[in-house]
């Protein structure tokens, strides 16, 4: 146990640094970037929380992990009960400690941020949560007695996973229902294993199975089976949908169609589920970088993901073509700064305007054309402006779009009652997750559009409360702002 120092003192401990693998090693290699921290340096860490009355961290936390008194445990050397205090809230914390953007979140909202490095929320989360992993001493939460009451969830993401985990222990009969062969949505097929090795979502999904969720695989709802006959042939009470926004996006310019141009989304499910990271072992089908040219289009998650990941693949040069600056970039910070460290490079305020290709149909080039910015768009970032006569061609043998996804229309154009918006997004009320098909919730990604992780499961929790209500009185009153 930690001595407890009075607050000036413990704001003089600086924020304890992650340990990173080597970023020339670590770019020819898919294991974690990130190392950990050791016992130590994690009690450090925990030392500097000033334990606030009415801590701000909390209200920034979409699932309302009690940080507070997780951080405390740590104190008190206390790692298990720690790591089961996080799971009264949170059914994958070995996941959010990870891919969590916390400076937007919990750390954002800590009072050591105006004057101070914030607490480092995240690297305490999975340091507990890793520990309790390793030791195999998982503090499950208690079941409540059965109810008799079936649900279905379709879509394993985090939205899905979170819903399934408090319905579970609310005494329900839960099945989550995935049209891929692995559980885990984006958190499988999307987030490369040196952010989130695979392990560690199977190892939080197994912590699942044993509370009692079921999981079955390969069902495309909507084609195996749909949303009403899961009500009228397989006798389900209620439906939550959180099947994502995974619909590719692309830029529909010429060229687009040859051969080593991807979507991000085709890409990475290649790498990490068709196992291309494994490449010594598995002969995946993915276009070879190895000394090849890549090209990255776009500046969020998913572009960062795949350029790094083309980089281990043994890329001899992989740019980010993003077309407005750095500062307006969507992804992580230490995304951006990983891939950096890597040897990324950058080509920022540059914008593909046409794909070029040999008379065999496949890429040779990427025609680029320069930008600058102008005035801030509806988004307040400053709006990229074409500058005329600049453009150029950059010799690229793999290119791989990530300007962003859409909605997976399937759910929704097989159950024509159930109302979804222009962009075709499923509607659903902020706080009940209530969609205009009674019985049927729906949350995460395929309501609010790409968002993160800890967004998405806080909608699952949402609609875990509301599906529990729905169930226990029956009562499907429609507020007036519903859909
Ligand atoms: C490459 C990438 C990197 C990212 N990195 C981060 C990050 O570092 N931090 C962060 O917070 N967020 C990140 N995000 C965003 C985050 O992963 C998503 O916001 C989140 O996963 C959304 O969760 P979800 O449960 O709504 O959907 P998803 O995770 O998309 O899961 C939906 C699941 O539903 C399944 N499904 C779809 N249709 C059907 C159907 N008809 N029948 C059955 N199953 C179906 C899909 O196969 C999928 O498994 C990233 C996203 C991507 C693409």
């Amino acid at each position: 146990m930690s001595e407890r120092l009075p607050p000036k003192e413990r704001m003089k401990i600086p924020r304890q640094q992650m340990p990173e693998q080597d970023p020339k090693a670590r770019a020819g290699n898919f294991q974690e970037v990130n190392l950990g921290l050791n016992i130590a340096v994690a009690e450090k860490e925990a030392q500097r929380c000033l334990t606030c009355n009415d801590p701000k961290c909390m209200h920034g936390c979409p699932v309302g992990v009690k940080i507070r008194e997780f951080v405390d445990l740590v104190m008190d050397g206390e790692y298990l009960k720690a790591a089961a205090k996080i799971r009264e809230d949170n059914v994958l914390p070995a996941v959010t400690g990870r891919v969590c953007p916390q400076e937007n979140q919990c750390e954002g909202s800590c009072v050591l941020e105006k004057r101070h490095s914030p607490l480092a929320i995240g690297h305490l989360e999975r340091f507990v949560a890793d520990f309790e992993q390793a030791t195999g001493q998982v503090g499950l939460p208690e079941r409540a007695p059965a109810t008799g009451k079936k649900v279905a969830i379709v879509g394993s993401g985090p939205a899905g996973l979170s819903c399934a985990g408090d319905l579970v222990l609310r005494g329900h009969d839960v099945t989550v229902m995935e049209a891929l062969h692995e559980i885990g949505g984006v958190l499988v097929y999307g987030i490369p294993e040196f952010r989130l090795p695979k392990h560690i979502v199977a190892n939080e999904v197994d912590n699942m199975r044993k509370m009692g969720v079921d999981f079955q695989t390969n069902i495309v709802v909507g084609k195996t089976v749909t949303v009403d006959e899961l009500f009228d042939e397989e006798g389900y009470d209620a439906v939550f949908i959180a099947t994502g926004a995974g619909l590719p996006k692309f830029m529909n310019l010429p060229g687009e169609h040859l051969g080593g141009v991807y979507s991000a989304n085709e890409f990475l499910t290649r790498v990490n589920l068709m196992k291309a990271y494994d490449r010594d072992q598995y002969d995946s089908p993915i276009y070879d970088c190895r000394d090849r040219n890549v090209a990255v289009i776009g500046g969020g998650n998913t572009a960062m993901d795949s350029v790094r990941s083309a980089l281990r693949l043994g890329a001899q040069n992989a740019w980010i073509i993003y077309r407005r600056s750095e500062e307006e970039m969507p992804a992580r910070k230490e995304e951006v700064h990983h891939a950096k460290d890597e040897g990324v490079q950058f080509l920022n305020l540059h914008n593909p305007v046409e794909f070029l290709g040999d008379d065999r149909g496949y890429l040779t080039q990427v025609r680029l054309q320069k930008m600058e910015l102008g005035e801030p768009d509806d988004s307040g970032r400053r709006r990229p402006v074409p500058i005329e006569g600049s453009e150029f061609d950059l010799p690229v043998d793999v290119a791989i779009i990530a300007i962003g996804t859409g909605a997976n229309p399937l759910v929704q154009s097989t159950t024509p009652d159930m109302q979804t918006n222009k962009w075709g997004y499923i509607k659903a009320d902020d706080e009940s997750m209530r969609t205009s098909k009674k019985g049927v919730f729906a949350g995460g990604d395929i309501v609010s559009g790409s968002a993160t992780v800890i967004l998405a499961m806080g909608a699952g929790r949402k609609a875990a409360a509301s599906i529990d209500e729905y169930l226990q009185t029956g009562d499907w009153t429609v507020s007036p702002d519903s859909p």
